[in-house]
């Protein structure tokens, strides 16, 4: 039986084309700036978001966590998401490797905190206090089944942090999914932001790698600040070669995700058994939950999914599942996905 994976969209393998072109990229040595595949992936990323300059890094986690220490110091404050990816899904790195003191804030159904709390968090000059430096967002938001963050929320935010002199930084791990979802360029949703990363790895189908975007002089700073983490990799236009294709192409195609997301969703959303609300599903994550009446766990429904029909979900222990789509799932496996939950579940 073949496997039909529905956990993430980090479980996409490259493209057939993406293959090609990692077997005959050009390479140099990016740490003295002479990878050229590299060179052309971080001007096409810089173009993308409208940023000045673009950076190369491994992963998500890596291209935020190079963010936020480019931006801060040891014993500065970043007013953060309590469910964001940065304070919740990056192992504490911030703090772990940076010294630097999360404020975590509520966030409401689309992601965003309040403005009246951010307000509120930013720290007066008293000696008691670390001092404010950073905000940090995200779009589009992962806790949050992928909601695209409405624009005027980032306008807010450009505000309080101008008020306040804070930089603000935006993990968009998922960006062009969020830029689809509210029918504008990437550049618009950046471009209350000062800096932006977001993976080539997710929904795009590259197999590694994620952009780091901002103004020159940022990125001149990050440059050394990925080089301390051990993020310089040397002829890794291998991976850009693949990256170029997953910017220039994939992130073209996200719509198709995203509708196979609603007829998942919808599809759900028929299954009397099932907790769903298609309301809130706008890219491609889907959240959903066991009714009380079903006698089974999260975890034992999804073992059965699997030995039924080969179709991998998340499952979070509890009554909770999150599928994913993306470029290696068609319409095939979503009605099979709900055809034999129906059975499992009824
Ligand atoms: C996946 C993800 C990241 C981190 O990316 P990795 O490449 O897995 O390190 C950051 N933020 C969000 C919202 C993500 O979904």
């Amino acid at each position: 039986m073949k496997t039909i994976d529905f956990r993430s969209d980090t479980v996409t393998h490259p493209t057939p084309a993406m293959r090609t072109a990692m077997a005959n990229a050009v390479v140099g040595d990016d740490v003295y700036n002479e990878d050229p595949t590299i060179n052309a992936l971080e001007a096409m990323a810089a173009a993308k978001t409208g940023k000045e300059a673009a950076l190369f890094v491994a992963s998500g986690t890596m291209g935020n966590l190079t963010a936020i220490l480019t931006h801060a110091n040891r014993g500065d404050e970043a007013i953060v998401g309590i469910d964001s990816h940065t304070y919740k899904w990056e192992a504490g790195g911030m703090a772990t490797f940076g010294g630097i003191i999360p404020h975590p804030l509520p966030t409401d159904e689309k992601g965003r905190m309040d403005a009246a709390m951010i307000k509120t968090a930013v720290r007066t000059d008293d000696v008691h206090y670390p001092n404010s430096r950073l905000i940090l967002v995200e779009n589009s938001y992962g806790d949050r089944g992928g909601y695209p963050v409405p624009l005027d929320y980032f306008a807010a935010v450009r505000q309080i942090a101008d008020e306040n002199g804070l930089s603000v930084h935006m993990d968009g791990a998922r960006l062009f999914n969020a830029a689809t979802a509210l029918g504008v360029p990437a550049a618009a949703v950046v471009k209350d932001v000062d800096t932006v990363s977001f993976c080539l790895s997710k929904g795009l189908c590259a197999p590694v790698g994620s952009l780091l975007c901002g103004s020159k002089a940022f990125i001149h700073k990050a440059r050394r600040i990925r080089k301390s983490l051990g993020g310089g990799m040397r002829q890794a236009g291998i991976l850009a070669a693949a990256g170029l294709i997953a910017l220039d192409e994939m992130s073209r195609r996200l719509a198709e995700d995203h509708a196979l997301a609603q007829r998942l969703a919808h599809g759900l959303a028929a299954i009397p058994a099932i907790i769903v609300q298609p309301a809130l599903v706008k890219t491609n994550i889907i959240f959903f939950d066991l009714a009380d009446t079903v006698p089974l766990s999260s975890d034992e429904a999804a073992a059965q999914l699997e030995a039924r029909s080969g179709i991998k979900i998340m499952s979070d222990g509890g009554r909770g599942f999150r599928a994913v789509t993306h470029y290696w799932v068609d319409e095939t496996a979503v009605d099979t996905l709900l055809s034999t939950l129906s059975d499992i579940v009824s």
